[in-house]
């Protein structure tokens, strides 16, 4: 902060009293003081060009030399110059640090304004890309010419990637997500996945051959074990017991066999979404009529609430199956006192599918790894099965862009929701109503 009296105050008296003193010798005190004034205003002219000159040639260097007052002010200007110019230094280091960083990545990052032209770019982004510098300003929608990419773009559903060949080459599979920043400002980063798409063909035509090749097999020998178990009226129960064993063994083997090929069938790319016409309140109809034919002695009561006319577009077989798994595990894992509710009806936006039961309930936190492969939750009295029902049941609702919603208290029960959207949605022609069917829990 200047002291402007410390600093001027006393060039000022100075400037006075010698003006005084030699007006009092000439006996012309006026105009000698005119004179002194006019001399002072001359001083704080010529530091004023000073300081115009040394601004405009823009140097930092040292400041011109300054008497009163303009000392300070020389002084301060100048050390503001020096502090700014060491930031912007500074800034420049980083720009660069940064630059060389993304430059350095391995993903494709392009920096894109508010309507989607292309602001900056790194090197992957041309290689992967093909982004060339006369793309600068571009819309990067006009450069990369998918569908699915242009609705991605559209959508602006940031948490989602969307799978493209790159522009490049056909060979080289991309990942692109957009992610959001800044004022208006997005960063699209594009991912080279050809090895990992590599690997997960190899891995599911792996468990496919596998399976495959083991169905045959076991078909065989649970053929013998059943034909062997029909023989055996004479057997003591010691020896039909192991035979039981291999039989309800061979029989665990072909269902996990069997759900395991409808995964890979379900993650397949060469196995496209059928869009039929599904009628999902008969469908509904028969799985309840199918799984009360198998006998079970604790099932639960069975309700059924449907509203009919209301369909879905989609494939009927793999729809059934995850009906059918949300079905099977609420009976399987009820009692005779609970109530199974499968209901089927419109919501604000699109239709839903849940299983209500009033079972044994989920821990909270086995819920969010319960759609996971061969994930069981171990209760230890609980019934056998695959650990493949839910992820068949979340595959097949991905595919109809359908969500998976699980609610469960512990000793009060669960709800299984599949929401689908209004896209899905087919009228069967029917007239509307709600009905609701009450079904005994014994065939
Ligand atoms: P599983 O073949 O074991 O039934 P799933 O993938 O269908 O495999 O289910 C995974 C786990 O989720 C099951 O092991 C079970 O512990 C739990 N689960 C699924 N549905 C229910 C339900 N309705 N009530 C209680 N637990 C359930």
């Amino acid at each position: 902060m200047i002291n402007l009296w410390r600093a001027e105050l006393p060039l000022l008296l100075l400037v006075l009293l010698v003006g005084v003193f030699i007006g009092k010798l000439t006996h012309h005190p006026f105009w000698v003081l005119l004179g002194m004034m006019a001399l002072y205003l001359g001083h704080h002219l010529v530091h004023i060009r000073r300081l115009i000159s040394w601004l405009h040639s823009g140097k930092t260097s040292e400041p011109p030399q300054g008497l009163g007052i303009w000392e300070e002010v020389f002084y301060l200007i100048f050390r503001l110059r020096r502090r700014n110019r060491r930031r912007k230094k500074q800034l420049i280091r980083m720009l660069e640090r940064f630059r060389t960083a993304t430059a350095a990545l391995p993903d494709a990052t392009v920096v894109l304004g508010p309507r989607n032209e292309i602001e900056w770019f790194n090197e992957a982004a041309g290689k992967l890309l093909g982004l060339l510098r006369e793309d600068l300003g571009q819309n990067i929608g006009n450069l990369i010419r998918y569908p699915r990419f242009a609705e991605h773009l559209k959508q602006g559903d940031y948490l989602k990637t969307v799978g493209i060949p790159s522009p490049v080459s056909d060979a080289v599979q991309l990942d692109i997500r957009v992610v959001p920043y800044g004022e208006d400002l997005r960063l699209l980063v594009a991912q080279d996945v050809t090895q990992l798409r590599f690997m997960e063909r190899v891995r599911t035509d792996f468990v496919a051959n596998v399976s495959h090749e083991l169905r045959t097999p076991l078909t065989v020998i649970r053929g013998s074990v059943e034909s062997m178990i029909d023989q055996s009226q004479h057997l003591p129960p010691a020896q039909l017991r192991p035979l039981k064993r291999m039989e309800e063994q061979t029989l665990r083997m072909q269902n996990l066999i069997n759900d395991l090929l409808t995964l890979t069938r379900l993650e397949s790319p060469a196995h496209p979404i059928p869009r039929q016409l599904v009628d999902v309140p008969e469908t509904l109809r028969s799985i309840v009529e199918e799984v009360l034919l198998i006998p079970h002695r604790d099932r639960p009561e069975l309700a059924l609430e449907i509203e009919t006319g209301l369909g879905l577009y989609g494939g009927e077989s793999e729809l059934r199956s995850a009906f059918m798994n949300l079905v099977e595990n609420a009976l399987k894992y009820g009692r005779s006192s609970d109530l199974v509710t499968v209901r089927w009806a419109t919501e604000t936006q699109g239709l839903c599918l849940s299983v209500t039961d009033t079972g044994p309930g989920i821990s909270p936190e086995f819920l969010p790894r319960l759609t996971e492969r061969f994930y069981r939750v171990d209760t230890g009295d609980s019934p056998g099965g695959t650990g493949l029902g839910l992820a068949i049941v979340k595959h097949v609702l991905a595919r109809h862009d359908a969500e998976l919603q699980i609610e469960s208290t512990v000793g009060k029960g669960s709800c299984f929701r599949c929401r689908f959207p209004e896209a899905r949605v087919a009228l069967i022609p029917q007239p509307a109503a709600v009905q609701d069917e009450w079904l005994p829990s014994e065939p």
